[in-house]
């Protein structure tokens, strides 16, 4: 399981003492991130939020295939392997790239359920393709309060489980579906109403099933706010 002190300790330390990383150094801190990545998962959601500064659309996507070479769930935050485990060396990219496009299973091949496929769609499209080495200062780890908020609000990502767990309704849902398309994020490879159904199907039932998680785990900090109280 990887924290954000593992990221700090075995990623970020050997470069603390610049603030601007040369594209060379912007490469290895990125090799290694990739490397930290691809045989474990991040311990929580802040881990994962925390690593997106440092990532592009391209690193995540090198992240994801190592996981996938090491028969891992490409979501960062899954220890599983992919549904459907298949050699990566058997096929060629370009009968990899035709099976990606027209059967609408391969996500199984990549992620471990569709979930995950979504969670891991969502969070590839928000990250910014701002190159590493311009990023000054990301890296340094001991950022004063101010310039760590700056980062942080710079390069957030928000989780689709966190969306989801936000959104409660229906028409939420509906409102959900809009802006995944707007984030190019489809329901299926052809646009179709039947296609907007399954998603509103799929996405009702994760949000059930978040729901249910949540109620087995009552809140610690919901029970000690009860306690302070008068
Ligand atoms: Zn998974």
């Amino acid at each position: 399981m990887t924290t954000i002190e593992d990221i700090q300790k075995i990623v970020l330390r050997p470069f603390q003492n610049h603030r601007q990383l040369s594209m060379r150094e912007a490469e290895t801190l990125s090799l290694e991130l990739v490397g930290i990545l691809c045989d474990s998962y991040c311990k929580n959601r802040e881990t994962l939020k925390y690593v997106a500064r440092f990532l592009t659309q391209d690193t995540y996507q090198d992240i994801l295939d190592e996981r996938n070479l090491n028969k891992m769930c490409g979501y960062p935050m899954c220890a599983k392997a992919p549904e459907r485990v298949r050699d990566p060396f058997s096929i060629s990219d370009n009968t990899k790239k035709f099976l990606w496009e027209n059967n609408p299973y391969a996500y199984l091949s990549t992620y471990c359920s569709k979930f995950h496929f979504r969670c891991s769609q969502f969070y590839q499209v928000q990250l910014s393709d701002e190159a590493l080495f311009a990023r000054t200062g990301v890296h340094l780890i001991a950022q004063n309060a101010t310039e760590e908020a700056t980062f942080a609000e710079k390069y957030e990502v928000t989780l689709f489980e966190e969306l989801l767990r936000k959104k409660a309704s229906e028409d939420d849902v509906k409102s959900l579906i809009m802006g995944l398309k707007r984030l190019g994020i489809q329901s299926g490879e052809v646009e179709s109403p039947e296609n907007d159904e399954q998603m509103q199907e799929d996405l009702s039932k994760w949000l059930s099933d978040i729901k249910i998680v949540e109620n087995k785990e009552p809140s610690i900090l919901g029970d000690l706010t009860k306690e302070d109280s008068p």
